[in-house]
């Protein structure tokens, strides 16, 4: 069994487990791995780099949640820096994944977003070493493009396939960490909507104060709300105002309709009313953003 099927068998492996439980995979399962051919296989390890005692070379690369030295995407150029382990650049794991790049084999990137949790990206390449700030220089690829480049021994270095990179990069991060955002705020309001107390996770959502494509519209559990659906969307088109001081207000015109039930207990009754709190103070809504998204909200109605 060459190292490359391993690979690939560790990749459908993912997939298939993404298949069952949903993308957010838990350490447990991960370091659980899988058997082949009398060996076992786990894909996380107690340091960043990880290498199962049967592979020559490492299979995957995880971030580190509240880490000293976050893993970074520079957007412009779509490469993600990740941090060397130490700060000897030839510690045996510096030196596989140098080998993995001279070499253009995939491995796993995981993104750690609350403590037992991860996201996984693969393919994804090291296609730089920067010695100078001990990190190596990341990218992710389509699957699409692997096996059949890999497998005859062509790994094709174009530009285009530096655009692809590059965009597939950027997107499929952004999609980890709104992924990541979900399951922090959520946790951090112990799994229930901020406004009317519903707890079925299937119906909550990370609701942004300031909005994703915005200045400070961070994915950080601050800039966070965990709203029901229909909270969420009220929220959105301003039909729910939350103030600075975490108050609830609903908008005038919505308060003089009358309607069904919904509209009465579901909206109705909420206006002047507390805010849900986590239960950390760090976690609490940053009040300058709630500020200026009420002010929004003011000018609405
Ligand atoms: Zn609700």
């Amino acid at each position: 069994m060459t190292d490359l099927q391993i690979r690939l068998f560790a990749f459908d492996w993912l997939k298939s487990q993404i298949e069952i439980h949903g993308d957010v995979l838990t350490r447990r399962l991960l370091q659980d791995g899988f058997n082949l051919s009398g060996e076992k296989y786990g894909l996380v390890g107690p340091q960043g780099i990880w290498k199962p005692k049967a592979m020559k070379l490492p299979i995957s690369i995880t971030s580190i949640v509240d880490g000293p030295y976050p893993d970074s995407i520079d957007e412009e150029s779509g490469i993600l820096n990740y941090r060397y382990r130490g700060t000897n650049p030839n510690h045996p794991d510096n030196l596989g994944l140098r080998e993995l790049m001279k070499q253009k084999i995939p491995l796993i990137y995981f993104h750690n977003i609350v403590e037992n949790k991860y996201v996984p990206m693969w393919p994804v390449y090291i296609v730089g070493d920067n010695p100078l700030d001990l990190s190596f220089s990341v990218m992710a690829d389509d699957i699409a493009y692997l096996k059949p480049l890999e497998l005859s021994g062509q790994a094709a270095e174009s530009l285009t396939s530096y655009a692809r990179r590059a965009y597939i990069t950027v997107t499929s991060l952004r999609r980890v960490h709104q992924r990541g955002f979900r399951e922090i705020v959520l946790k951090a309001y112990r799994n229930q909507c901020a406004l009317c107390q519903l707890r079925h996770t299937g119906l909550l959502d990370a609701a942004h104060i300031i909005g994703d494509l915005e200045d400070n519209g961070e994915p950080i559990i601050q800039n966070g709300l965990s709203l029901c659906k229909i909270h969420h969307s009220a929220f959105d088109q301003y039909i729910i105002g939350i103030s600075p001081d975490f108050k609830v207000k609903v908008r005038k015109d919505i308060l003089e309709e009358i309607d069904g039930p919904m509209l009465k207990y579901g909206l109705q009754s909420l206006d002047n009313g507390n805010l849900i709190l986590p239960g950390n103070l760090k976690d609490y809504p940053d009040r300058e953003r709630l500020d200026f998204r009420y002010n929004q909200f003011l000018k609405a109605g």
